[in-house]
């Protein structure tokens, strides 16, 4: 019998990020190049004595009750399957939070894998993914991992070749953005066809391994929003690249912004200056990591 789990519940990063509209019942329509990164959360699932489920995490802000997504998921296959020995989970946060990077869904995906496994539920991906997507719309992607197209509301996934590996500078200013905010934002925005990033050409760059074209091809519309109303987020790009970054952009609806560096030393120094040096103004949290690119339950 299983009594304990650590789980390492990933972040990620989207190398593309269009919307194509918004649908009747709110949810909108994406195309996006989702691609995992080495940064995680921390979470430990313990069998406990007394029925029902408790949650503790590091961070006085986040909800410790059944409000954290992560409560969530386990509750949802709690009580379809019945299960009545309680669990305990135990969640330490390094993904920043609200920044763009999909920190709760990462967890709440980890906690129906470790769920599922902890009582021999014999769930599939699939059929984790269908139920994930109920909580939120980034859950099944964050199941699978690695390079991935993520369509539809984002479960309509395409995996795809991992990207080549490289350095990725991840810096957080110290600001909040609301996601639903900046999409309603946008909804109100008329774009130009050149605002939408070329998807297919980069699904084609990642099918060739092509890092470079890759990179070259970076686009987000939502950082129209998010990055016109918050300077910062250009200033953090501009700091990325002077340092040699082949580019930089916002995550997801931001404000997290990463760069990509094929120079171990230049992804240094970036750090540095913004972690420590002249630049740290701008940063609130600045991590250094890669891509991770190892899918769960062989997806
Ligand atoms: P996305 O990239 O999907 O837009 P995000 O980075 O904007 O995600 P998250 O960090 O996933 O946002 O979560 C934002 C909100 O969800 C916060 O208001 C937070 O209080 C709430 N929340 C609930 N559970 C969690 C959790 N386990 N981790 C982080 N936030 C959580």
């Amino acid at each position: 019998m299983i009594t304990h789990l650590r789980l390492k519940a990933y972040g990620k990063i989207n190398l593309a990020l269009d919307v194509l509209g918004k649908r009747e019942d709110g949810y909108h329509e994406v195309r996006m190049i989702m691609q995992t990164v080495g940064l995680h959360d921390s979470i430990d699932l313990y069998r406990i004595g007394e029925p029902g489920i408790r949650i503790e995490t590091n961070l006085f802000y986040l909800p410790n009750n059944e409000q954290n997504l992560a409560y969530k998921a386990a509750s949802l296959l709690m009580e379809e399957f019945g299960i009545r020995q309680g669990i305990a989970i135990s969640l330490r946060k390094f993904i920043p939070v609200s920044a763009g990077m999909a920190g709760g869904s990462a967890d709440a995906a980890s906690v129906l894998f470790g769920i599922n496994k902890m009582f021999g539920l014999g769930l599939s991906a699939h059929e984790l993914m269908e139920r994930g997507v109920r909580l939120g719309a980034d859950i099944p992607y964050c199941l699978m991992r690695g390079t991935a197209l993520s369509e539809g509301i984002g479960e309509r996934l395409s995996p795809l070749p991992p990207m080549p590996q490289c350095q990725v500078l991840i810096a957080k200013p110290g600001i909040s953005v609301s996601t639903k905010a900046v999409y309603e934002r946008l909804d109100t925005m008329k774009l130009e066809a050149s605002a939408h990033p070329d998807i297919d050409g980069m699904v084609d760059a990642i099918r060739r391994g092509a890092l470079l074209e890759v990179a070259g091809k970076f686009g987000n519309v939502l950082e129209l929003v998010t990055g016109k109303g918050y300077p910062v987020i250009a200033q953090i790009e501009q700091v990325m690249k002077d340092y040699g970054a082949i580019n930089a952009m916002m995550s997801g609806s931001g404000p997290t912004v990463f760069g990509l560096f094929t120079s171990p030393q230049a992804a240094q120094a970036a750090y540095q200056a913004l972690r420590f040096g002249k630049a740290s103004e701008l940063a609130k949290q600045v991590y250094l990591t890669n891509f991770f690119n190892v899918r769960q339950n062989g997806l």
